[in-house]
């Protein structure tokens, strides 16, 4: 979820926003053009067609047809300036979507590490129905979804994963949380850390991602692969397949560089400590002392998920970390219907791994699941899936890869590779997915 998939995606998003936002906003006053554009013009762009617009409308036989029709014309001079005027982006941009950006004020910001920190946010004007809730409740929308941030000063924009909230928050209100770490070098990560309480920021989304839930369909098992900051997919993957059934199960594996992530003061003589010094990545204790801001979010998930969520934790700097017997593990626990027992979604968008290959993971919703309705199974895969840096991803399921200008899931390769040829059931079983 990280490196070249972002500068390359965020370079050319801000370009669009300036191409089509501020160079259309310029072209906005004469209605006039946009209704002879509109019946002339249907499969141009938005600026083009305003463009070819204007030249059509001030052509010297116009004058004519406007002479002969002027009640019809006035009519549809007034609907169409309407049409126009509700559906330019400007008009949506005090509240968040998908085209401009808008701002947001820090509320609140809490360093967990030297490079991590919590930044919650508020709309400066509130949206009673956000884009990323079901109208009229205060339940995201999505399984899967991000928000772009720009960087004003450099015209740069990344994404960025809303935490889900936490007991006591009301998403209605607008506030969002974010996990953010300062990558080396890294210009909008860096320029976020930095941002104190009352600072503003501007947001464009929800972007949404992989929809996992008709992917997992009526299987009941997913293994969550996390590093650093790439548990936050997780932690909304988790909440939306636990919430969605009661059979699933959820196993997010998570790994840190430092202890810091999880835990704000160190005890050695402590029993977690004990684990994690035989080099064995070791389960979230329910009572963990100090638990940093992250820490205390899954606690609380864990709370409510009992034992269909394990969360376990490796950490870099203490000498842990995930082995391809600790993944096989999760991916082998006795869960969900035997091997075979689905279709082999073969063709399917959402279940053939091989399809996967040349997917995004930005995706659309709306999509339908393309498995055979005639089979008496019903169409699911368990869900394996892999969410950090570039190196991490590629080392446990292989690297993305970029195809036509997009950064596509690519081949399954790594650890995950080496797992389904050893246990070939874990290729029809499973699918994996790259964050
Ligand atoms: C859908 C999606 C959701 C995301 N959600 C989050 C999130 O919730 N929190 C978060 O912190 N980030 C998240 N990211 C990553 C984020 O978008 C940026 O890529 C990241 O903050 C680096 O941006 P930058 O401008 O600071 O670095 P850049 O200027 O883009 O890169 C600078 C250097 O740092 C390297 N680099 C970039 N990211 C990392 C990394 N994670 N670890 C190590 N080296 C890196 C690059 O390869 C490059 O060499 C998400 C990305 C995507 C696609």
């Amino acid at each position: 979820m990280v490196g070249p998939v972002h500068l390359n995606h965020a370079l050319r998003r801000p370009l669009r926003w300036r191409s089509v936002a501020t160079t259309c906003l310029e072209q906005r006053t004469p209605w006039v053009s946009n209704i002879h554009s509109s019946t002339r013009t249907t499969h141009s762009s938005p600026c083009r067609r305003r463009h070819e617009t204007r030249r059509y409308a001030t052509a010297p036989q116009q004058p004519k047809q406007a002479r002969a029709f002027p009640p019809l014309l006035i009519f549809g001079l007034l609907l169409g300036g309407t049409i126009y005027y509700l559906s330019t982006p400007a008009r949506k941009s005090s509240t968040l979507n998908s085209d401009t950006f808008i701002p947001y004020t820090i509320t609140s910001r809490e360093a967990i590490s030297p490079t991590s920190v919590i930044l919650t946010i508020a709309p400066h004007h509130p949206d009673p129905s956000p884009p990323y809730l079901q109208p009229g409740t205060s339940l995201w929308r999505h399984p899967l979804w991000s928000i772009e941030f720009k960087q004003p000063e450099v015209q740069i924009a990344r994404h960025y994963t809303p935490l889900p909230p936490m007991q006591g928050e009301d998403p209605a209100d607008g506030r969002l949380r974010f996990y953010v770490r300062a990558v080396g070098g890294g210009e909008m990560s860096n320029y976020l850390s930095r941002l104190g309480v009352g600072r503003d920021v501007w947001l464009r989304g929800p972007h949404t991602g992989f929809d996992v839930l008709p992917r997992l369909g009526s299987r009941s098992h997913v293994v969550f692969l996390a590093g650093g900051t790439g548990l936050v997919p997780g932690m909304q993957v988790a909440t939306a397949v636990l919430d969605g059934s009661d059979t699933t199960m959820v196993s997010l594996l998570w790994a840190v560089r430092k202890r810091e992530e999880v835990q704000s003061r160190p005890a050695v003589t402590m029993s977690w400590w004990n684990l994690w010094a035989a080099k064995t990545p070791a389960e979230l204790p329910a009572d963990l002392e100090s638990p940093s801001h992250i820490a205390l979010n899954l606690r609380e998930m864990k709370a409510k998920y009992g034992h269909r969520l394990s969360i376990r934790v490796a950490v870099d700097e203490e000498g842990t970390r995930f082995r391809g017997s600790d993944i096989q593990k999760a991916l082998t626990a006795p869960v969900g219907p035997p091997s075979g027992s689905g279709p082999s979604g073969q063709g399917c968008r959402f279940h053939d791994q091989q399809l996967h290959e040349k997917t995004s993971e930005f995706e659309k919703p709306g999509c339908a699941c393309q498995c055979p309705s005639s089979s008496a199974a019903q169409p699911g895969k368990n869900l394996f899936i892999i969410s950090g840096p570039d190196g991490f991803i590629s080392h446990y399921a292989g690297p993305k890869v970029w195809l036509g200008g997009a950064l596509t899931q690519g081949p399954v390769g790594g650890v995950a590779a080496h797992l389904q040829r050893r246990y070939p059931s874990l290729t029809d079983d499973w699918l994996i997915l790259k964050l």
